[in-house]
């Protein structure tokens, strides 16, 4: 099934950030990566996001508040 992605590029889902997404391949602009993270976060993919969040500077417990957060909604 064909499925823009939602980062906007108007190319297929599968062939745009799903690749950065499902960790294929990795992201070699701030472009590409804060485009991907768009998509993660549109898809709910919480792993994603927290993965490419720099832990210098996340909250310990990002992921337990996107999912409460999440559960709210
Ligand atoms: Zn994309």
């Amino acid at each position: 099934m064909f499925k823009l992605c939602p980062c906007g590029s108007l190319k297929e889902f599968s062939v745009c950030c799903h690749s950065l997404i499902s960790g294929q391949t990795i992201a070699t602009t701030a472009l590409e990566l804060m485009k991907s993270r768009y998509c993660a976060y549109v898809s709910h993919d919480v792993e994603y996001l927290v993965a490419t969040w720099h832990p210098d500077v996340r909250s310990p417990d990002l992921a337990e508040s996107i999912a409460e957060i999440e559960h709210d909604n």
